[in-house]
């Protein structure tokens, strides 16, 4: 079928929205018509990791149009979340683990179908790589599988919905599920954006004491507080580590790291107590290497990785919406929309730190 998309097709160079025609459903795929996307920091640095040319965006929310075959788990008209794919047969996906299937990084990361196929073709008739996180949902249309859409609360507005599917439940995520923070323990988050303020909004209701958000921008530190953090450091003063190990009686038992940096890498492994344990969200300079010594480990800390905050989708993605809608998890703070002509302005935006959570609508 005929649909517009954003075609990134070089790194560096604002992606352009181009007619490209997207595969019918195979039985297993769900055709979403995109309502709302919301950019994710994954699609800011997706062009320079990933083949070109190539459709990005993953937090899509929609209208399910039309079904495969042996699709049962949503029907056309569904209003639906689209979120992370994972294979159903491995073996983590076997035992409730799907954000750490063993396929996972081929089926968001690889530009096709887990058969290696296409989904997408431009005008010309060349192909496009689709299949991003199985959505490529900077588009009018994106072609999912049954595994990855999920209906949502009618009471739930589609623009806020797609967030849950990446950036909102990797930060939740990452306390509630990953981390499972005790009430009254002490957390550290590095990175005040979608993913740490939805761990500081995640910490409030977990009961974490004391909930210390580190940032360099001070509005979002100011958002930390409201958001449930008890304490805001801002990094530009200096002094991390020492300010949180005196908050947190000798150490944080927790820290979350969203930032990115060098320093925050070891300043959320560093600020830890014996025995303390650190979930890192993401990595510094793309994932690649650079010198950390490890001797910081040794006194029973852990560092551990966080994909999609080891979310299982069916069953956390409709628990944050209750949440949301009780005004227990009050992520809509983080939006800012945009019209889906926008994408660059969007992307820029989130990219100098003047949105924390765009999300595009389509008309
Ligand atoms: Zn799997
Ligand atoms: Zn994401």
């Amino acid at each position: 079928m005929h649909i517009e998309g954003w075609v990134q097709r070089e790194a560096g160079v604002p992606p352009r929205l181009e007619p490209l025609t997207l595969d019918a459903p195979r039985p297993d795929e769900v055709l979403v018509r995109v309502v709302a996307v919301g950019v994710c920091h994954t699609d800011l640095f997706a062009p320079l990791r990933f083949a070109l040319p190539a459709v990005f965006g993953h937090e899509a929310a929609g209208v399910v149009e039309r079904v495969g075959s042996a699709v049962t788990k949503v029907r056309p008209g569904d209003r639906v979340a689209v979120t992370f794919g994972s294979c159903g047969l491995c073996r983590n996906c076997a035992q409730g683990a799907p954000a750490y299937c063993m396929q996972g990084h081929a089926l968001q990361f690889g530009g096709a179908r887990a058969d290696g196929s296409g989904t997408l073709t431009d005008q010309a008739g060349r192909p496009v790589h689709g299949a991003f996180f199985q959505q490529s949902s900077f588009a009018s249309h994106a072609l999912a599988t049954e595994r990855n859409v999920l209906r949502i609360p009618d009471a739930l507005p589609l623009e806020l919905a797609g967030p849950l599917g990446c950036g909102i439940q990797t930060g939740a995520g990452a306390v509630l599920n990953t981390l499972a923070c005790p009430a009254g323990s002490s957390l550290a988050v590095f990175g005040a954006g979608s993913v740490g303020l939805s761990a500081v909004m995640a910490a409030r209701l977990a009961g974490c004491a004391p909930i210390i958000a580190v940032d360099v921008l001070p509005a979002r530190l100011a958002l930390a507080l409201e958001l449930g953090a008890t304490h805001a450091l801002d990094a530009r003063e200096g002094e991390v580590v020492e300010r949180i190990v005196a908050l947190t009686d000798g150490g944080a038992q927790f820290s979350v790291e969203t930032a990115g940096a060098e320093q925050t890498f070891r300043d959320a492994i560093d600020c830890l107590a014996r025995l303390g344990t650190c979930g890192l969200c993401t990595v510094p300079n793309l994932g690649e290497p650079f010198p950390f010594a490890p001797l910081s480990i040794l006194k029973g800390r852990t560092v551990t990785g966080v994909l999609e905050g080891s979310s299982v989708p069916d069953v956390f993605i409709p628990r944050l919406a209750e949440l949301y809608l009780a005004g227990q998890l009050p992520y809509d703070r983080l939006v800012t929309f945009y019209d889906f002509a926008e994408l660059p302005r969007s992307l820029a935006d989130a990219e100098q730190g003047r949105a924390i959570k765009p999300v595009l609508r389509l008309a």
